[in-house]
């Protein structure tokens, strides 16, 4: 069913004017709210016909924005407005995206007309409509908004501007600037909405970590590697971390500064690391509770490579399996779990031998379950530091490990280390 269809239905439904259900729906789908769901809140909006469509909603304060209502007015201080490309129904559509704040909080605002929004500006917004996001509600400022621009700042204990650590960026975030390294980056030709293009992609680095990049519109200064600032860059999730996008409408210049990457990378609970959905480059640490089966010695698909059993790829059927080690084990620190991933490398250092020695002691016992016997052995019940890439799925929340050290913040093995020098 084409969208006009949809608006005539509505209108019949209600009783209102077809074209003005037709642009509110139209705003909603271009913000990609499923048609069945952009319908019923448009039910709901003109629905009982008690409070009618009509009238101009009441001011609020920012923190009292009800995901549940359906249009409000408030004046805020726009903190940040950042243009983006989106496309619908064939036509390019530039809409701006950002924050705007007043005394009481913060919320981000989607504007799909050109209001000239800029940072710093004190607008107020007459019937601007609300959108639930993530639980959280979110402006929209079309056609039935009425925008103005106050001439008396409003004073937010907010900061103005996008600037940003890339360990704070969150799926999500818009119009954000950062200065960063470009640490690797290549030119792939992707199949794009308007056939072959070519895009770099990479990974940034700044002093609080590292995040994986796409840039739309190959910008010579990335490509050429060194510092850039980028002003107006956006964040997307891609694979289960949040990813920095840089499109048509970003800025980027070559900076002139060192940045240190990762020298200031957070630490962070288990708990919170899990809570922001996925970070690129995080440190936890906790206690290793238990080694997952399918640790130690394994045997990988050489089609697809992933884990088989017993010579049987789900996908590929009876294969000749290749040898390799892997550890999942589980992390605790009191305030959450993930499971920690090591790499072959990784494996064989916490083994304390190779994979030849892991076939060796496997033959020998006749039983492969020994190496992870030896693992769980060495490991478990021990604290560790553990620096890696987060994912966050349905399945759980899996850390990558880069790094794997045995953390010295344990004053028992503090206690161990220095009876040892003293024993020395
Ligand atoms: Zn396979």
């Amino acid at each position: 069913m084409e969208l006009d269809d949809h608006a005539e239905d509505l209108a019949s439904d209600l009783g209102v004017d077809k074209e003005e259900v037709k642009d509110d729906l139209q705003n909603l789908v271009e913000y990609s709210v499923p048609i069945d769901e952009a319908k019923g809140s448009l039910r709901r909006k003109y629905g009982d016909g008690q409070s009618g469509g009509g009238g101009t909603p009441s001011a609020k304060a920012i923190a009292d924005v009800d995901p549940d209502e359906s249009n409000v007015t408030v004046t805020g201080v726009v903190l940040t407005a950042g243009e983006r490309s989106i496309r619908y129904q064939g036509d390019d559509h530039v809409i701006v995206e950002g924050r705007l704040a007043d005394e009481s909080g913060v919320i981000d605002y989607t504007a799909w007309e050109d209001f000239g929004l800029e940072p710093g500006d004190t607008i107020t917004a007459g019937n601007a409509g609300v959108r639930e996001w993530d639980g959280e509600p979110e402006l929209n400022l079309g056609e039935s908004t009425s925008l103005s621009f106050d001439a008396e700042s409003l004073e937010v204990p907010y900061e103005i501007g996008g600037d940003a650590q890339l360990a704070e960026l969150r799926t999500g975030d818009r119009a954000v600037t950062i200065e960063v390294d470009v640490l690797e980056v290549e030119r792939r030709t992707i199949d794009g909405r308007d056939g072959e293009t070519e895009i770099l992609s990479g990974v940034f680095g700044d002093e609080s970590g590292r995040l994986p990049f796409t840039n739309w519109d190959p910008a010579p200064e990335i490509e050429d590697g060194g510092p850039v600032r980028i002003e107006n860059a956006y964040v997307q999730e891609f694979r289960g971390v949040p990813e920095v996008n840089v499109s048509e409408f970003s800025t980027v210049s070559a900076l002139d500064r060192e940045i240190a990457v990762g020298s200031d990378t957070r630490t962070m609970a288990v708990g919170e690391a899990v809570r922001t959905g996925g970070i690129y480059d995080v440190e936890v640490v906790g206690n290793l509770l238990a080694v997952r089966d399918g640790s130690g010695l394994i045997q990988r698909c050489p089609e697809c490579y992933r884990v088989i059993q017993k010579g049987q790829c789900r996908t590929h059927g009876d294969v000749d399996g290749i040898d390799d080690l892997r550890v999942k084990a589980i992390l605790d620190d009191g305030t959450g779990t993930v499971t920690v991933v090591l790499d072959d490398e990784l494996t064989e250092r916490v083994y304390d031998g190779t994979l030849e020695d892991a076939l060796e002691q496997a033959r020998e016992a006749m039983d492969q379950e020994v190496v992870a016997d030896r693992i769980r052995e060495r490991i478990v019940g021990r604290e560790y530091r553990v620096r890696g890439h987060l994912s966050v799925d349905e399945y759980g929340a899996n850390l990558d490990a880069e790094t794997f050290e045995e953390s010295d913040d344990d004053p028992a093995a503090r206690a161990a280390t220095f009876l040892e020098e003293v024993d020395a």
